[in-house]
């Protein structure tokens, strides 16, 4: 008999979905935000989170100078940071990719298209994407596996929630590419629910700036950043953190967010071993 991860006898899945997520209570009282992402046990411990869930927009894969495409040295830099973060901490990691570096939905390119064909265009656009990074986290010595919501199963496996769990429980990056494989969403929306599904403790939101500010730094000097943010607050100040469908998912089932710079090595790290990196977007 097979399991459904094709791997052989296996005892029953033993999947976190569902169960307490690290830290979530300490000697009975609830842990403040920050103690959720720290993980402290029982003792005062801090222990790295357990299951995270990596969101990797299209723009983490190119040079901002050159705005779009795939920069080798890039995808090695990520790459070999969520490799350390599964062989140092033991971390499980799943990832969503965005494909907005080369095409969404929205694109200009699109301009004139019917809107479901755009879209089909930009799932594909994260599969190119997930093929780029699998190659490199593997070359950086860890296991991948990519799932596509979209079958193409001479390049990947179809998703199957079982299935991406045991990947991620034998230590294998699980990449989700092809979105959730319907027009009209996006990756981030994506990234929630499959997190949700797979039982993640967090979304670790990477991005080009070190957290969510007030206003847009880029063009204040003045913008406040914040260290941790609920998530009623995102919404109606209409902070760009991820777009209203995902932070809804997130704020409806109490799954934090972390929004840190991805540009900074080691960052991911930090997040997960509980360092103040970035903001936390949480339930108030
Ligand atoms: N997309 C979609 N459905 C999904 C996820 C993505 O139609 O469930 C399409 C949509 O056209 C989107 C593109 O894929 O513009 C790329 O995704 P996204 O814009 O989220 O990428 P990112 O901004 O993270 O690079």
């Amino acid at each position: 008999m097979v399991d459904a991860a094709g791997d052989g006898l296996l005892p029953p899945l033993a999947t976190r979905a569902g169960a307490e997520r690290p830290g979530a209570r300490l000697n009975g009282a609830r842990a403040t935000p920050r103690d959720l992402m720290e993980g402290t046990d029982a003792m005062g411990d801090r222990k790295p989170l357990q299951r995270v869930l990596l969101k990797l927009s299209g723009e983490a894969f190119s040079d901002a100078d050159v705005k779009g495409g795939i920069d080798p040295t890039i995808v090695r830099r990520v790459a070999e940071e969520v490799a350390a973060l599964v062989q140092n901490e033991g971390t499980e990691v799943a990832i969503v990719v965005g494909g907005g570096n080369i095409f969404r939905g929205t694109s200009p390119g699109a301009a004139g298209m019917d809107r479901s064909s755009a879209d089909h265009m930009g799932m594909l656009a994260t599969v190119i994407n997930a093929l780029a990074l699998q190659d490199a986290i593997e070359k950086a010595g860890v296991q991948t596996r990519v799932q596509t919501a979209i079958s193409m199963q001479e390049l990947a496996e179809p998703y199957i929630r079982r299935r991406a769990v045991r990947h991620l429980e034998k230590g294998r990056v699980v990449i989700f590419a092809a979105g959730l494989g319907a027009p009209y969403f996006t990756t981030d929306t994506t990234a929630a629910q499959r997190a949700l599904e797979i039982g993640a403790d967090a979304i670790l939101k990477g991005t080009k700036v070190d957290g969510v500010y007030d206003r847009d730094p880029a063009l204040h000097d003045d913008a406040t950043r914040y260290d941790e943010i609920d998530f009623m607050a995102v919404l109606n100040q209409g902070l760009r953190v991820m777009d209203a469908t995902a932070i809804s998912l997130c704020m409806d089932n109490d799954l934090p967010i972390v929004v840190f710079d991805m540009l900074t090595s080691g960052n991911i790290t930090r997040v997960v071993t509980g360092e103040p990196v970035g903001t936390l977007v949480h339930t108030a």
